[in-house]
């Protein structure tokens, strides 16, 4: 009998594009770490949507918050200004340490939203001539889909047949600073990086590349701006990742988790010398910053604050990591990376690729996603507990035969 995962699935292949390779699962509820499919086959989730569920499916205080907000005023544009506004701005900045807030929606806006902001202010307060500024970013990046984001990536697929770029970015290799020094020019504006590379794998730069980075731009009057969407926010045991070496950025760039897995919310955050460069009609966006953005962000800097979600990413984060790092001596895992709750795993060739390791999972009741052919990345909600961490882990074992 055809089930209703292959009817849904059929569905999808012939109405939707088809710009997504997803696992065969439909999913149709999820609370906490788990999500029940259309079968009422249950699977915990060590993705959490790119780290977009931090805290989880279905938070109680996110969702009371949400629907609080839903029964009072969910959108207004910029055009009037709103009573959730001014806290979400500056409690934001606080969290930060920082001035102002930029707020737009996805990831790839507030990445633009970023390149715009250090291009405006390369030309008005650091006097760069006009239409010359550059900004340095590094090989295997990931931030984002648009035409000017996907301009600067390394990722064939990525920016094969999408062209003309956009001009005015270098490319580095990723953790080499003589290479970024040799790239800065008195024309460059910014420096863009993801201070562990996401999407690439996992891939967390060597000691001291960060304090380094910082300590190059502040000489050369080149802004520092952090993306910090899938590193940001709790997920590797503290609320950014650049504070593992000590390091604050001029800009951060958040998403994801912003939105506690309820909507779209990102934002550009840095000083008022930086984000003041913009004048009223140069730059927006209609659902940026709306009530309904701003209530739920509100509650998830309020659980950010108290520290609570860096601590148990901090210490389920060394767990994972050491129940990881011991697959490495058995010939069926290649490299284990990662810093916090986020572990990129390369999976040896005899294990089968990336995909297929999912898949296996998959059928065990886990779910992961693998990145760039062998690797697959671990990701769980901070709210995840103990016991089904090590459950999901086991069955990761049982899968690569270990
Ligand atoms: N920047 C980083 C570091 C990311 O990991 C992502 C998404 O994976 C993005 C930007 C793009 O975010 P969005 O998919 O919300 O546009």
């Amino acid at each position: 009998a055809v089930t209703a995962t292959q009817t849904l699935i059929a569905a999808a292949e012939a109405h939707g594009a088809h710009n997504y390779h997803p696992l065969p699962v439909v999913i149709a509820s999820a609370g906490g770490a788990w999500m029940t499919d259309v079968e009422g086959r249950r699977y915990l989730d060590l993705l959490a949507g790119y780290s977009a569920l931090n805290f989880g499916h279905g938070n109680r205080r996110l969702i009371d918050a949400a629907t609080a907000q839903l029964a009072r005023v969910t959108l207004t544009s910029r055009a009037f200004h709103h009573d959730r506004f001014a806290d979400f701005c500056a409690r934001l900045a606080e969290l930060c340490g920082m001035e102002m807030v930029l707020p737009m929606n996805t990831g790839a806006e507030a990445v633009e939203t970023a390149v715009k902001t250090a291009r405006k202010w390369g030309y008005r307060v650091k006097g760069v001539p006009a239409g010359r500024a550059k900004i340095v970013v590094a090989g295997g990046n990931f931030h984002g889909r648009t035409t000017t984001v996907i301009s600067f990536s390394t990722d064939p697929e990525a920016r094969a047949d999408f062209g003309p770029y956009t001009p005015g970015f270098e490319i580095v290799p990723y953790g080499d600073v003589t290479a970024m020094r040799a790239a800065v020019t008195e024309n460059t504006v910014a420096v863009l990086l993801e201070p562990i590379q996401g999407e690439a794998g996992v891939v967390v730069p060597p000691a001291g590349y960060l304090p380094a980075v910082r300590e190059l731009t502040r000489e050369r009057n080149v802004l520092f701006v952090a993306d910090e969407i899938q590193s940001g926010l709790g997920r590797t045991g503290r609320t950014f990742a650049c504070e593992h070496e000590g390091v604050v950025p001029d800009v951060y760039v958040l998403g994801k988790a912003l939105g506690g897995g309820i909507l779209p919310v990102s934002a550009v955050v840095s000083s008022a010398e930086v984000l003041g460069v913009f004048r009223p009609g140069e730059h927006g966006s209609t659902f940026g910053g709306n009530p309904l953005a701003c209530a739920v962000a509100l509650e998830v800097i309020a659980m950010l604050r108290t520290g609570e979600y860096q601590a148990r990413a901090a210490e389920l984060g060394a767990h994972l990591l050491s129940e990881l790092g011991a697959l490495t001596g058995t010939g069926r895992v290649t490299g284990v990376r990662g810093r916090g709750l986020w572990a990129g795993v390369d999976i040896a060739p005899a294990c089968g690729t990336g995909r297929e390791v999912a898949e296996r999972l998959m059928h065990r009741g886990v779910l992961v996603k693998d990145t760039h052919g062998a690797t697959i990345r671990i990701c769980p909600p901070l709210v995840i507990g103990t016991e089904d961490l090590d459950w999901g882990l086991a069955r990761l074992r049982g899968v690569l035969g270990v």
